[in-house]
């Protein structure tokens, strides 16, 4: 399991002198995708010297986190549950069959219900209800998923000014900062509208992590098309031609805002001439199913 770098190559960076290469976190692994991977990791080896039996998530119907958990439960042998925010709508998603042929069991949450899934005495209640699971909050992210997420950038063997990376819950931000210690500048993609909440979101993860407090890093917040899991024309249209342009597989909910994001930046010269960029590519692909199928669109 590998996750190259790749380089990419446009007049329109290389004109600036900038250099820019992928981080293909999406080729980790074939099911357990991208960051996903690096988060569930080191909560795996916590289940397994716990002595869990079951891993227990939260998620959306589309939720890569979802299909990763029910992946790893699969390939490590854990059982696993999965509580979907919203009704259960037959068929189900190309997500949700992959989940349930994965042998996760699929429980529903009212929207009302679902917001307690970080409340304490519901954790307590859940953990009765399926006997003692390994419960991991929705979009994976604790602070062995912080860990995990260190060693994106641990990997990394070539020298470089810029990481970029887009963001849910700013878990995979916060360990790829935690991981570089003050060093080199981080660019974020927060994926959903009002990302700057994520700031204080992602301070806190480090602080928890290893108690540090850098500077070092920006959130970019202009990108979310709208919000989580939005689209416009114009992102649609950039996503196609990228792809084609680089031999590069996109998601329109996070790698794709980024890119257009990241490709806007460049054009509007927020990077020095000569800069050294690493754009990291979080996977997610498991998700363009079920986004064609909803949207009756080719991505
Ligand atoms: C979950 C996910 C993210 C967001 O990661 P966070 O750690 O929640 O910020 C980014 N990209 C992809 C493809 C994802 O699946």
């Amino acid at each position: 399991m590998e996750a190259p770098l790749q380089q990419l190559h446009s007049p329109l960076w290389e004109e600036q002198g900038i250099a820019l290469w992928v981080k293909r976190e999406d080729l980790l692994h074939p099911t357990i995708s991208g960051n996903k991977w690096r988060k569930i990791k080191y909560n795996l080896q916590e289940a397994k010297q716990l002595q869990h039996d079951m891993l227990l998530t939260f998620g959306g119907a589309y939720s890569n986190h979802i299909a990763a958990v029910a992946a790893a439960g699969q390939e490590f042998g854990f059982k696993t549950i999965g509580i979907l925010r919203g009704e259960e709508h037959l068929p189900l998603n190309p997500t949700l069959t992959f989940a349930t042929s994965a042998g996760m069991e699929l429980h529903y949450l009212s929207r009302e219900a679902y917001r307690q899934k970080s409340d304490p005495v519901y954790l307590t209640q859940l953990s009765d209800q399926f006997r003692n699971p390994y419960i991991i909050p929705e979009g994976g992210t604790n602070a062995l998923a912080v860990k995990g997420c260190t060693e994106i950038v641990a990997d990394i063997p070539i020298d470089y000014d810029y990481i970029c990376c887009a963001s849910g819950t700013g878990g995979t931000l916060a360990g790829i900062i935690a991981g570089l210690e003050g060093k080199r500048q981080v660019v974020g993609f927060p994926a959903l509208k009002g990302g700057e909440f994520l700031k204080e979101e992602i301070e806190q993860l480090i602080d928890r992590y290893n108690g540090h407090y850098y500077d070092n890093w920006q959130l970019i917040t202009d990108y979310h098309f709208g919000g989580y899991a939005k689209v416009k024309p114009e992102l649609l249209d950039f996503m196609r031609s990228f792809q084609q342009e680089h031999q590069l597989p996109l998601e329109p909910v996070y790698t794709g805002k980024m890119f257009y994001g990241l490709v806007d930046l460049i054009r509007k010269g927020y990077f020095p001439k000569g800069s050294r960029i690493v754009a990291v590519h979080t996977g997610g692909l498991q998700g363009n199913a079920g986004f064609q199928e909803r949207l009756g669109i080719a991505l």
